[in-house]
């Protein structure tokens, strides 16, 4: 288990300004999400498809990567395979140093979030500037994003103008407006003196070896054309089949995430620049990942490879809205984060984040692609506790209780004890504010239900 877990990091994060910015922003989105299904009447029918898309397609994974990496060389791409991060990592910095680039534009991407690709480039002395708003706030920060869709939902508009006064030299200011016009006067130039693009990959197609990318803020475009070379980093499992399944795809992610019908640049690219083509990279390489994701195909947890990066899972759970991206120490939070970590990263180091869920079924209500996250929660803690990696306090609990409930006499005896307890702390409400010895740490965030003065047995016996 890390040293710090996500209950201390959650413990402190609940008690700062970023909880309830995160809140008021994960209700924002949600309210939104649910206008947009509202408004769309065959919302439910396109998340039945876009589940279906989603499993056959991991179902298949094998083929459509073989399918999609032929097409996309036979469109005039370089295809690279990377099995971790490290290898994606050096392919970038190889490319990065054939093609003589000092300057790096990027577009938001999860998956070089994940490897930790800017470290890599700016310690080989390469400038890389992130293009997204969010994330270019983050980069200027100097933290990481707390929401894979909107990177700085923790931030207040004041906490903005301060850090663009300060980093960027503007005059302070609130106006969101001003903000987003001084990020654009200076992103401007970035992207006309870029010799590098890198993007991620929302989705890659694979009949066609087209990759698709969407944003709200057209930068992704420019950083897939101005440059002269154009780098896509792709998680392997991010495949549909075909241009159709992109479009299901599509509707669903873009109504989920911020509640648009369609994101405002919903890019699909084919290939370099063509000889007839007025703009566009000279090279586009588009590098495959695995990182993990193979070993998680095998697990009962595989379905989580199907997430579409909408985000609308960690909008809904009362977990991450009191608590941020941030407590959960990782690339990703919220439900996603909590059964995908875990399985990428091992239960070991991880396995708590399995916890940090009140599973209450809100992540699979909201999910377009209908992902089961409270079954895979459950099942993570099963095996976090067979493997003995839960805490001791939790496995002494479990033990106990184990002993009890499969011995009648002393499961008779525990009752009877809860009764007589229950008796002599009577609640009008029906729920236990503190408990004594062991479970005081159950009351300390959460009451317990009061248990019923008279057993099932003793009712029963009486009625009879
Ligand atoms: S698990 Fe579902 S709801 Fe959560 S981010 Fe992925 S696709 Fe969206």
């Amino acid at each position: 288990m890390s040293k710090v877990g996500f209950r201390d990091r959650a413990s402190a994060a609940i008690k700062s300004k970023e909880a309830l910015a995160t809140a008021a922003g994960a209700k924002r989105f949600t309210e939104r999400r649910i206008q947009a299904a509202e408004s769309f009447p065959a919302m439910e029918a396109a998340r039945d498809e876009a589940q279906r898309i989603r499993l056959h397609t991991l179902a298949n994974l094998d083929r459509y990567l073989e399918q999609f990496a032929q097409s996309a060389t036979n469109a005039g791409n370089f295809v690279h395979w990377a099995t971790d991060g490290e290898e994606a990592n050096k392919i970038v910095l190889r490319i990065a140093e054939e093609s003589e680039s000092r300057l790096v534009v990027k577009s938001k991407s999860m998956v070089t979030e994940e490897i930790e690709l800017n470290h890599t480039l700016e310690e080989a002395g390469i400038e890389v500037v992130e293009t997204d708003l969010g994330e270019f706030i983050i980069q200027l920060a100097g933290e990481t994003p707390s929401h894979i869709i909107a990177p700085v939902v923790h931030k207040t508009r004041k906490q903005i103008g301060e850090l663009f006064a300060e980093k960027i030299g503007v005059d302070l200011t609130e106006d969101p407006e001003e903000l987003n016009a001084a990020a654009r006067f200076y992103l401007r130039t970035k992207f006309l003196e870029a010799d590098l693009g890198i993007s991620g990959v929302n989705f890659g197609v694979a009949d066609t070896g087209s990759i698709s990318l969407v944003t709200n803020e057209g930068n992704g475009r420019l950083t897939t054309t101005a440059p002269r070379v154009h780098i896509a980093v792709m998680g392997m499992e991010r495949l549909v089949p075909t241009i159709r399944d992109l479009g299901v795809m599509l509707e669903v992610l873009a109504r989920s995430a911020t509640g648009q019908a369609l994101t405002s640049y919903s890019t699909v690219i084919t290939g370099p620049r063509q000889p007839d083509d007025a703009d566009g990279p000279d090279e586009l390489h588009i590098i495959i990942v695995d990182n993990g994701r193979s070993n998680v195909l095998g697990q009962s947890t595989a379905e989580i490879l199907g997430c579409i990066r909408c985000g609308a899972c960690l909008n809904v759970c009362p977990v991450y809205r009191e608590s941020g991206g941030h407590a959960y120490g990782t690339t990703y939070s919220g439900p996603v984060g909590a059964v995908l970590v875990p399985s990428l990263l091992g239960l070991q180091d991880w396995g708590d984040l399995a916890q940090a869920s009140s599973l209450c079924g809100a992540c699979l209500e909201a999910c377009p692609v209908r992902i089961d996250l409270p079954r895979m929660l459950i099942e993570l803690r099963q095996r976090r506790v067979a493997q003995r990696l839960a805490t001791p306090g939790l496995r002494r609990a479990i033990k106990t209780y184990a002993a009890a409930a499969t011995r009648p006499t002393a499961f008779r005896v525990m009752m009877r004890a809860g009764g007589l307890a229950a008796r002599f702390r009577p609640t009008t409400s029906g729920w236990m504010t503190s408990l004594p010895a062991m479970g005081k740490k159950w009351t300390s965030t959460r009451d317990f239900p009061s248990p019923e003065t008279r057993t099932f047995h003793q009712r029963w016996k009486k009625s009879r």
